[in-house]
């Protein structure tokens, strides 16, 4: 991860790209979902509110909805946590404070590509409405 970041940041690509290096400039690479969450603590106060994400995702599930209002009336901080191929681990998504609903469409087909995934739940949750 770090040597493809390093490309886009460092690299010949952040030259060539500039505004795919401001992107990836963000990006912090940690070797553990603990890690991640210490180091969001170093700059936030108060817990760290884990939602875990998938498209299986069934039981005592927030709806979008639930969890956009949930944040603006909490604050905090909320960190979203997304999978791989084969989904979150099970073990993450016990832990997790929040399990988000699934995003659906008009039929039953819904494994998105992880980029994908990440678009809509952001949308859901943050986009401007109207
Ligand atoms: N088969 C996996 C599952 O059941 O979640 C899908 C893996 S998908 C390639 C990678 C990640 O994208 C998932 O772990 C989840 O974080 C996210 N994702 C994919 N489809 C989603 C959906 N419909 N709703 C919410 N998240 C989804």
């Amino acid at each position: 991860v770090r040597k493809i970041v390093g490309h886009w940041t460092r690299g010949a690509g952040g030259f060539l790209n500039p505004s795919r290096r401001e992107a990836l400039e963000a990006v912090e690479v940690a070797g553990t979902l603990e890690e991640v969450i210490k180091a969001i603590s170093r700059e936030e106060s108060g817990p760290v509110n884990t939602v875990a994400t998938g498209a299986r995702l069934k039981d005592s599930c927030v709806s979008h909805g639930q969890l956009h209002e949930i944040m603006g009336k909490n604050g905090g901080a909320y960190l979203f946590v997304f999978g791989t191929g084969w989904g979150l681990a099970g073990e993450v998504i016990e832990n997790s404070r929040y399990r988000l609903e699934p995003v659906t469409g008009p039929d039953s087909y819904n494994h998105l590509s992880v980029r994908s995934a990440v678009a809509v739940t952001l949308d859901r949750l943050f986009g401007r409405r109207g």
